[in-house]
């Protein structure tokens, strides 16, 4: 690519980012939650919405398609938008979801949660940033790259556009199975995480798995006095807090035998960043050891997100006989996750206290994420991310759990996949404000649009 190419993409950029922005406004405007107890008709006009944007972008064939969920309802509308690839070029598949996170709290938000909003050089609003930028990202690429006129496009796109990740994606593997051929690429570009802040792009190189499950622990067959018990037996709610302490070591760290870590981040976050950003109260400290970015990136965590116990206000003199727990582990990059569920069966039975019943209930489980190191799409992604910033690129891991990455990569195993973003961490996806910043997004446009540019030069 020649500085000459660069040059005149950045220009372009800039001259449609102003209409770029205003498609953005509108797509925040359709209130897209997928979560299942809000109206679907917003889901469904945001399918039709973005369906109009990439037709008039230029893509000749779009479809508004869905695919059943396991419980066989059918799934959220997806858009998938193609342009076929020229004569031997290769095809690039750009992700990203339409739908939103539920606004929570109006009163938590400074400003209407769907009526987009610009301060300074922030967009607010909900899916501003989570994951309608993205939508916008790849609409400005294509735009950028001489669509509709199509005459600078030199790759194959299809353009996919999810309309259920906020909750789960439950029809995502179906929808890849009876779209396999519609959707197969040779590079995958999922814009839906986050860059490491703002003037300092990333790639996403791994994201953490999830197992969890729900312990259920038995010591009497029934509740009995505790003036008449009470100290000859201890109740199934102190039991369970014993055993819940053996998860974790002193330090903090998980203590289950048999989970693995990966190796520790190239950069760190900040300790007092991390403090502010968490919430974490004055005096409580950090948990866990090594840098801050491994212990929320490249380890196991585990949180116990649930417990059946006697409310305050029903509490009686009684001994308990019994206490659930829902654990939830994290797992590391590298982990599988079956075997992550056997060593959580096996911790769970080894430290039963006292000699009480527990059983484990296996729960979801969700792969984890690391990127295949050195491929020609992340040397071309490398390239392009660092003519648009300036700055070359760091890599990032992300502590939750994209599960359908996982299934991309099943389906699709010749792909290389790019997970990149527009985030940056102001941008408070799936929280109150959130959004997004301008001159972060233009860049990331200008970054994809280099890539595909690259991309179609051959990798
Ligand atoms: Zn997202």
């Amino acid at each position: 690519m020649t500085s000459d190419t660069t040059a005149a993409l950045r220009a372009r950029v800039a001259e449609l980012f102003p209409a770029l922005q205003a498609d953005l406004e509108a797509l925040v405007r359709i209130p897209s939650v997928s979560a299942a107890a809000f109206d679907q008709a917003h889901v469904a006009a945001s399918a039709a919405a973005t369906e109009r944007l990439l037709r008039d972008a230029g893509l000749p064939d779009v479809q508004i398609l869905s695919a059943p969920r396991p419980d066989g309802t059918p799934g959220a509308p997806a858009v998938v938008a193609r342009r076929p690839a020229p004569e031997g070029a290769p095809t690039v598949l750009l992700y990203a979801h339409h739908d939103v996170q539920p606004p929570g709290d109006a009163a938590t938000w400074d400003t209407d949660p769907f009526e987009p909003t610009q301060v300074g050089e922030r967009l607010y609003g909900r899916g501003a940033a989570d994951d309608k930028a993205g939508i916008v990202a790849h609409l400005g690429a294509l735009r950028a790259l001489g669509l509709p006129d199509g005459a600078d496009l030199p790759v194959g796109v299809t353009v996919f556009l999810e309309g259920e990740e906020e909750s789960g994606s439950p029809s995502f593997r179906a929808f890849l199975e009876a779209h396999r051929d519609l959707l197969a690429a040779d590079v995958i570009v999922v814009a839906d995480s986050t860059n490491w802040k703002v003037g300092v792009p990333a790639l996403t190189t791994s994201l953490r798995g999830l197992v969890d499950g729900v312990v259920e622990l038995k010591v009497l067959e029934h509740a009995v006095h505790s003036g008449m018990f009470g100290g000859a037996v201890l109740d199934a709610v102190t039991l369970m807090s014993r055993l819940v302490a053996t998860f974790h070591d002193e330090a903090g760290d998980v203590a289950i035998e048999g989970l693995v870590a990966a190796p520790e981040p190239e950069v760190d976050y900040d300790e007092a960043a991390f403090r502010a950003d968490s919430s974490l109260l004055d005096g409580v400290s950090l948990a866990g050891t090594g840098t801050v970015s491994g212990r929320l990136w490249a380890k196991p965590a585990l949180s116990v997100i649930g417990m059946d116990v006697t409310s305050v206000a029903e509490a009686s003199n009684t001994i308990a006989p019994s206490c659930t727990a829902k654990v939830s582990l994290r797992l590391a990059p590298g982990q599988d996750p079956a075997a992550a569920d056997e060593a959580l069966a096996a911790h769970v039975a080894k430290h039963a206290p006292f000699g009480a019943q527990v059983t484990w209930r296996s729960g979801e489980q969700g792969k984890p994420f690391l990127a295949p190191g050195d491929t020609a799409a992340m040397r071309a992604a490398r390239a392009a991310f660092t003519e648009a910033w300036g700055t070359a690129p760091v890599d990032v891991g992300v502590g939750g759990s994209i599960p359908f990455i996982a299934d991309l990569l099943e389906v699709f195993p010749d792909a290389a996949i790019l997970v990149t973003g527009v985030e940056d961490p102001d941008s408070r996806a799936h929280g109150a404000n959130e959004s997004v910043h301008l001159g972060e997004l233009q860049k990331v446009v200008l970054a994809e649009a280099l890539l595909l540019t690259q991309v179609g030069e051959g990798l």
